[in-house]
């Protein structure tokens, strides 16, 4: 099987329209999405929509569950607390019918998805080598794909206990060996926070099993004026151009 694996599209259609005409050149027998599918951007429903029409697997997000008001937003920051009472105002009836079906996690016998944790799928980061080492030492997956932190990497636990931090570098395929166990977090199609502000997304092979990241760069400059247009706040707008 090969999967396109999408996280954090945050309202951003430039970003996912250039994801989604690379990943089809890759083929993929099926879409995966991570979560977070609204929130920040200024086109929630139509990236709502073509998420669906893609016909795969969508988790939800913290965003997705704050835009229909199934999460508390004080703990939001300032900014995405603007953001989504904005994003709250302007989803469309059937946008949040599809986000109350989306479920918090996915079990698959390739891999378990979530859009934060296993332990907390909708709200934690995995951010450092301690938190993932909690994670691998309470749920028994061998790969778990993730998105929340817009950060794309790997955290590798080998069958010795020794626990490392891998970047995936830009179109390099990296071996997942079956000997080893992974968090692999795709980063975010619609709002890196890397320092790369090129879209990111991920393909993830089978047998044997191997993960390509995939960044691309996109009209940056058209989801900005959208955001302007909307008043959105300008350091959300900014921050696409600097990937923080
Ligand atoms: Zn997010």
């Amino acid at each position: 099987m090969r999967y396109a694996i999408l996280s954090d599209v945050h309202g951003n259609l430039e970003a996912l329209e250039t994801v989604l005409a690379d990943a089809g050149r890759h083929r993929p027998d099926a879409f995966l999405c991570l979560g977070d599918t609204v929130g920040y951007g200024p086109n929630p429903n139509e990236c709502a929509s073509r998420i669906r029409e893609l016909g795969g697997r969508t988790i939800a997000g913290n965003h997705d569950r704050a835009a229909v008001g199934a999460l508390d937003i004080s703990a939001f920051s300032p900014l995405a607390r603007a953001a989504i009472e904005w994003t709250i105002e302007v989803v469309t009836d059937e946008t949040r019918r599809w986000i109350m079906t989306l479920p918090d996690r996915l079990e698959d016998p390739d891999f378990l998805a979530v859009h934060g944790s296993p332990r907390d799928p909708i709200e934690e980061y995995i951010l450092d080598l301690p938190t993932s080492l909690a994670i691998f030492s309470e749920h028994p997956f061998s790969l778990c794909l993730v998105g929340h932190s817009h950060v794309p990497g790997a955290f590798v636990l080998k069958a010795d206990g020794t626990l490392s931090a891998r970047a995936l570098p830009d179109g390099k395929r990296m071996r997942l060996a079956s000997s080893d166990r992974h968090i692999v977090n795709v980063g975010s199609v619609g709002q890196p926070r890397d320092g790369d502000p090129r879209a990111s997304y991920l393909i993830l092979e089978t047998e044997p099993l191997t993960a390509t990241l995939h960044r691309l760069s996109y009209p940056i400059a058209t989801t900005q004026e959208k955001m302007a247009a909307h008043n959105l706040p300008a350091q959300l707008s900014q921050r696409l151009a600097l990937g923080r």
